[in-house]
């Protein structure tokens, strides 16, 4: 697993004590990417104060802004899209979404999308 910048690596080693099933599913597709993909995977985001939030929702339409984010609750990581082929992002998503996210009413686990101003990126959220 590779770390977008040392404050990734220190927000994945701290996992432990906000969410244990957030760092074994990250820890699975790695190494579900390492045999399908040969690839690992590299990890953009995880924790998100509500100024980090604010920040970058600041180009989405006030009206389309979520009121808060699964980051801020330590329930979410990123993982950077551009390492890997559509049909390998495609079979990432079928892996990670055979796993349930408990309190998200039928939300999936993994997303590929985008917000303003950013790039493209899957998603990842456990609880
Ligand atoms: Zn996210």
């Amino acid at each position: 697993m590779r770390f977008k910048t040392p404050r990734q690596q220190s927000d994945f080693n701290e996992l432990p004590v906000h969410n244990v099933k957030l760092k074994r599913v990250l820890e699975i597709l790695d190494q579900f990417c390492s045999m399908e993909f040969g690839k690992d995977i590299c990890l953009t985001d995880v924790y998100r104060t509500k100024a980090e939030f604010d920040a970058l929702y600041a180009a989405t339409p006030a009206d389309k802004r979520p009121k808060t984010s699964p980051h801020c609750y330590w329930r979410a990581a990123d993982i950077r899209s551009t390492d890997f082929t559509d049909a390998q992002i495609k079979k990432m998503l079928t892996f990670l979404n055979c796993f349930t996210y408990t309190s998200g009413q039928g939300k999936p686990v993994a997303i590929y999308h985008v917000i303003n101003g950013n790039t493209f990126h899957t998603h990842i959220q456990v609880d």
